[in-house]
């Protein structure tokens, strides 16, 4: 299969400015923020008000962004884009903001999400003689404005909307104004806010938190937003017939002192998912540890609701990047162990619970285990996942493998346990799940349930069947 749809995961995290003297200091800020949304490459596009500059590279923020070179950023608009590292790589020319010159002038996109119809709009669009510039699914969007007749830009950006399919928040930075867009179902987040008179946009609202910007309201799903010299001007420009809010960034994605899809703070989710965890599934044990970071909430959930010691049984090692090497001689296999290590004082000869977000391949709890086991010296270790077995992959931009790697598309629970070594193991049930999120029926569970809310379309059929079996 081409990986225009297989290696690209447009796993990402966005941030604009508009009418702000430091903006491209300030997306900075956001995207150092937006970290945990992507490491691959970072990019920021600023706009003087007639031209456009563009920094971009591989690697994380603050790295990339040396005074230097946020000073050949000037203006007072600006938008940036953390990308994902993947697994098919794809390198700089993936790198976002992608900037294009086309009949109107010149236009900047930053995208967070994954088109599920792309790959077919490239084909038609190449047969038609575009030449793309990158593998993302992002630049189709880019050609598709080119290619729209509509003579005024927000109505070429919507024309070119109306074509894809899946999910994306967007934002696009034209010479003097910054448009933000979320797919009709708002899968993915977006917020906006304001500090210091200018506006602000962003994936988790955690990046207004950096920079002191007050968070006012999210990007409606099928809303354009427009903000220039006339303020902030908002456009119904798709239906919304259904909302699919990705549960999976309350599970594991976004920060946990993030509010998304209307004000939820996730860690408040993350911790009432641990307290159900608890309520479905205790065990006695003389302790709950976590898999930091993404299971510290939940367990500390858990553990209050079980009245159970709560500590930190794992240590994590805060400081592996992409280009940790392993010695080419290498004595031994690291694995996990150069992220975690167990405390022995806190674990030996203890009944141990271990809350961790989800289990994709297994792999991981299963080393995990094995160390608390081995290392820490625990007496029993009871597994304990703060969402339902991942069953189905994500079409929508999360990062999962293949349908056959997800361990519960193809073993039940007991299985599993056995597999991963654990004395016992359970999974947040999905109503307990839904139980917790605010209007359930708004989210996407795809990963859970295998309702995929977003129709593939018919000459992808065939594709998706390889996938799923
Ligand atoms: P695995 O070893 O494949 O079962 O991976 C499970 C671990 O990966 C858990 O500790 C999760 O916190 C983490 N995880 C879950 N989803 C993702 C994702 N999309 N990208 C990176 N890590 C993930």
């Amino acid at each position: 299969m081409k990986s225009l749809f297989h290696n690209i995961h447009e796993e990402c995290g966005i941030f604009g400015v508009y009418g702000h003297p430091e903006a491209a200091n300030l997306v900075y800020l956001g995207l150092y923020a937006l970290q945990h949304r992507g490491q691959e490459g970072a990019g920021i596009c600023s706009s003087d008000g007639a031209q456009f500059h563009l920094e971009k590279s591989i690697g994380l923020v603050a790295d990339i962004f040396t005074e230097k070179r946020i000073k050949r950023l000037p203006g007072s608009m600006a938008i940036g884009h953390n990308r994902y590292s993947t697994a098919g790589g794809g390198g700089l020319k993936n790198v976002q903001p992608l900037v294009a010159n086309y009949a109107l002038g010149t236009i900047a996109i930053a995208h967070n999400g994954n088109l599920i119809n792309a790959e077919r709009l490239k084909d038609e669009l190449e047969t038609d003689g575009a030449i793309f510039q990158s593998t993302s699914d992002s630049e189709v969007i880019l050609h598709l404005i080119a290619r729209s007749k509509e003579d005024n830009p927000h109505y070429r950006i919507a024309e070119a909307l109306r074509s894809v399919s899946g999910a994306y928040s967007l934002l696009f930075l034209r010479e003097s104004e910054l448009i933000a867009v979320r797919d009709p179902m708002g899968v993915r987040p977006l917020s906006i806010g304001q500090v210091d008179g200018a506006y602000v946009i962003a994936s988790e609202t955690c990046a207004f938190d950096l920079i002191g910007a007050e968070y006012l309201r999210d990007v409606e799903p099928g809303e354009m937003v427009i903000i220039n010299h006339n303020g902030l001007q908002s456009v119904r420009i798709l239906q919304s017939i259904r909302k699919a809010f990705c549960v999976f960034e309350f599970i594991y994605f976004a920060r946990p002192d993030s509010y998304i899809f209307n004000h939820i703070c996730v860690n408040t989710m993350r911790k009432e998912f641990g307290r159900q965890l608890a309520k479905e599934s205790l065990v006695d044990a003389d302790i709950v540890i976590p898999v930091p970071d993404s299971g510290v909430p939940a367990a500390i959930g858990f553990a209050e609701h079980g009245k159970l010691h709560f500590d930190f049984g794992l240590i994590r090692n805060h400081y592996i990047g992409r280009t940790f090497i392993e010695p080419k001689q290498s004595i031994r296999h690291f694995g996990v162990k150069i992220k975690l290590n167990p405390v022995r004082d806190l674990l030996k000869d203890k009944k141990v619970i271990v809350v961790d977000d989800s289990i994709v391949r297994g792999t991981t709890s299963k080393k995990i285990v094995k160390m608390i086991r081995e290392v820490g010296g625990a007496k029993e270790v009871h597994m304990r996942i703060c969402s339902p077995p991942t069953v189905g992959p994500c079409f929508y931009g999360i990062d999962t493998p293949t349908r056959q790697e997800l361990i519960a598309s193809s073993h039940i629970t007991e299985e599993i346990r056995k597999y991963i070594t654990a004395d016992t193991l359970s999974y947040l049930s999905i109503e307990g799940l839904k139980s917790i999120i605010p209007n359930p029926e708004n989210y996407c569970t795809a990963c859970f349930d295998n309702n995929y809310p977003i129709q593939f379309p018919e000459d992808r059929l065939e594709q998706m069947e390889l996938v799923f079996a």
